[in-house]
């Protein structure tokens, strides 16, 4: 799930694994997991997914979307990229806004922002 934390007085938007509830930190190591359908188009049945850790937390979150024959999961980076994409916020785009945003959320003392 996505949070905001108040961090050092900011406002941090974090990922919290869905089975544990711990931050997510390590993009590398975390998984989305998702119940499979056959279903497609406008009208198909929306299904929740499951941020988790890899390793236990990922085998937890397929037992709860019923187990894996019935699930299927994706690398935390493909899921966001295409999550992304869906948002009309493709990647190129986005490093041309990292540019603005950036310069908008830069300490004073010109140093990285830590949102
Ligand atoms: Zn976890």
């Amino acid at each position: 799930m996505i949070v905001v934390r108040n961090l050092e007085g900011r406002d941090a938007p974090q990922l919290l694994c869905d089975v544990c509830e711990q931050p997510i930190t390590d993009g590398n190591m975390a998984a989305v997991v998702f119940k499979r359908s056959d279903e497609s188009g406008e009208g198909a049945t929306l299904h929740p997914l499951l941020y988790a850790h890899k390793g236990v937390c990922h085998r937890t979150a397929e037992q709860r979307l019923g187990g894996d024959e019935a699930t299927g999961w994706i690398e935390l980076y493909q899921h966001l990229l295409h999550l992304l994409k869906n948002c009309g916020l493709p990647a190129p785009e986005l490093a041309r806004l990292q540019g603005e945003h950036d310069r908008k959320f830069r300490d004073e003392d010109g140093s990285e922002w830590k949102l």
